[in-house]
């Protein structure tokens, strides 16, 4: 497929290369952030599977730039912008960046020690793994990096911050609910107009962070299994927790039949704005001439996992000439 066909039917690709985003995936935070404002009085953030930099350079846009370009502005008073990814990404202006896989202690260690005493008001996670096609295992895959994301968010989202966290939505949806419930106020789905309705994306968006009195960041992954157990389950842990884990829309643990939990699920973004589903023509197409030209992308990925592929595949073809 060529740059031009895909630019007439991705609109928000094209959009992504003439607004100068480094992917697409800006739009569905700016979407979000239409509906929720989740950028209101945000000083600290962290951007978790940030690469190749969209969201990255959309917290920047937001937060960092207007700050710095004010006039009261002074350099100890600028937000903190905290992005990890497996992968390197180039320079974003404002943002500290940090190679490493969030399901690693370590690297949850180091997002941790930026934020040295202070919380974060927002955390954000886009991850995605490479998906498989086979659908159980690509949510349980995405579910493993929620998780990790919530270790992470534990650990430095301050009471009353919220966290968005890309899911796929799948048979597992009502207890991902119920376990965020615990520890937010408010939790939405949220499809942004910009995530086509062919894709099993959907987002998280978690409100007001408020874990349960006497949390300890420690007893995260039992608290979490709790959820869904029936209930009079003893916790034969032996552990002396004494948590209510049953959220007010989670009564009884069971997520099924008169129990079943409706999940808050809302539409986000301009609804008569661009839909990511259509193809639309290309400017010059509307004027009759053939003269578009496709924009090269804004920031192509700097050490993409696919490149030691393509060097092999290289190598081999030289080799058997
Ligand atoms: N939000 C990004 C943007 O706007 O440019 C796009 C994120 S992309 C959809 C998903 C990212 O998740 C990939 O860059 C991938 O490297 C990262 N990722 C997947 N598993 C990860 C892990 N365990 N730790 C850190 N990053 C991970």
């Amino acid at each position: 497929m060529g740059k031009a066909s895909k630019d007439k039917r991705d609109i928000y690709y094209r959009k992504a290369k003439e607004e100068g985003w480094r992917a697409r995936s800006a739009f569905k935070l700016l979407q979000i952030d239409e509906e929720f404002n989740i950028f209101d009085g945000v000083k600290r953030v962290v951007d978790l599977c940030a690469a190749p930099g969209s969201w990255s350079q959309v917290l920047s846009r937001k937060l960092y730039v207007p700050a710095k370009l004010s006039p009261e502005s002074r350099d100890g008073d600028l937000p903190l912008i905290v992005a990890i990814d497996l992968q390197p990404m180039a320079p974003i202006e404002g943002v500290i960046q940090v190679q490493g896989d969030i399901t690693n202690a370590r690297t949850a260690e180091v997002v941790i020690r930026h934020f040295d005493g202070c919380k974060a008001d927002l955390v954000v996670c886009d991850g995605a793994p490479d998906v498989t096609g086979l659908h159980d295992m690509d949510e349980f895959v995405q579910s493993q990096l929620i998780l990790a994301a919530l270790t992470i968010v534990t650990h430095v989202l301050r009471v009353g911050g919220n966290f968005i966290a890309k899911i796929f939505r799948g048979k597992d949806t009502s207890l991902l609910y119920c376990q965020l419930k615990i520890f937010f106020e408010q939790v939405t789905f949220a499809k942004p107009k910009s995530s086509r309705n062919s894709s099993i994306e959907a987002f998280v968006v978690c409100e007001k962070y408020s874990p349960p009195e006497g949390f300890d960041e420690k007893d995260l992954y039992h608290l979490l299994e709790k959820v869904g157990t029936p209930s009079g389950t003893s916790d034969d842990s032996g552990s002396e927790m004494n948590y209510c884990y049953y959220t007010k829309d989670c009564r009884s643990g069971w997520l099924e039949g008169a129990n079943k939990v409706y999940i808050p699920f809302l539409a986000c973004g301009d609804l008569s704005g661009y839909d990511s589903d259509r193809s639309y023509p290309l400017p010059s197409m509307q004027g009759g001439s053939h003269s578009y030209q496709s924009l090269d992308p804004v920031q192509p990925p700097i050490a993409p996992p696919y490149k030691k592929a393509l060097e092999m595949k290289k190598a081999a073809s030289t080799s058997t000439q």
